[in-house]
């Protein structure tokens, strides 16, 4: 999966610093599109050396020794041999901590540029030096970064797993999937979002792993469960356009091995589902 990184450490604590020679900067233009080089497996980011000097540069992450900055900007810098790609066309072409960095920076990148603004009192907003937060110095409301949580759901029935397709977006198989609303349990988020997906109630619900998303702006929690009862699948068109009981080698895993959900629905196919 994504996070799965060793012998790479990912350290994700707040450090007041700044940039340096050699350290990675990273810069997203208007349609999120990050700004890369690839050689070989791995990707580049620009240099705080070669990149231009900014105030809104703000520290991320460390990957081993390397230390990542965010341009908290839309203006779309040019760099020679670096170009603007999408990330989703970055999965399966280079190593993971590569794209981790480049998923979570954009997670970062997006709640930085979504939150310029007090929603208070509409006050231009400040980088906290002690903590990842942002604050207002006029009414002192400070904002925390957002994460939204949503559910995987691997609904298993004998010998057969509860696959789908989504109808707009990724067009690979997946599994029931689903934002958790305020004030329902994660338990209750697989048993409903099951129930309005494919009209199936589902059992003996247990978690399995969880997992950063940082394109989707989540953090991803899967579960197996069981289909109790009625296995008759009611598909929710506006959702999906895919849902079958697919025996497990009838299971077509997805063409690259960072998600959450393609680990689950590879579990289920080696007889490995907990
Ligand atoms: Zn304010």
């Amino acid at each position: 999966m994504i996070q799965d990184i060793e012998p790479s450490k990912f350290d994700i604590a707040f450090k007041n610093l700044k940039p340096q020679g050699a350290d990675s900067i990273i810069f997203f233009n208007q349609k999120g599109e990050i700004l890369v080089k690839a050689a070989g497996d791995s990707l580049l980011f620009p240099t705080a050396k070669d990149s231009p000097k900014s105030k809104q540069i703000i520290y991320l992450f460390s990957a081993d020794e390397k230390r990542f900055f965010l341009a908290v900007t839309q203006d779309e810098i040019s760099l020679e041999g670096f170009s603007y790609q999408e990330l989703r066309e970055l999965r399966g072409t280079c190593r993971n901590v590569d794209l981790l960095a480049a998923f979570t920076a954009y997670h970062l990148w997006r709640w930085y540029t979504d939150n310029r603004f007090c929603g208070k009192c509409a006050e231009k907003l400040s980088f906290s030096e002690t903590e990842r937060a942002l604050v207002c110095k006029k009414c002192g409301n400070t904002i925390y970064p957002r994460i939204n949580p949503a559910v995987i759901v691997a609904v298993t029935k004998g010998d057969s797993l509860l696959v789908t397709r989504y109808r707009n977006g990724y067009n690979h198989n997946a599994l029931v999937a689903g934002f958790t609303e305020i004030g329902e349990t994660l338990e209750q988020t697989v048993a409903r979002e099951v129930m309005e997906e494919t009209g199936i109630k589902v059992k003996n619900i247990r978690y399995y792993k969880s997992q950063p998303w940082g394109i989707a702006q989540d953090i991803l929690v899967g579960y197996f469960c069981e289909a109790d009862g009625d296995d008759k699948i009611r598909l929710d068109e506006n959702e999906l356009k895919f849902a079958q009981w697919l025996k497990r080698d009838e299971i077509e895993l997805q063409p690259d091995s960072i998600s959450l959900t393609n680990e689950m629905m590879k579990m289920f196919k080696e007889r490995k589902n907990p």
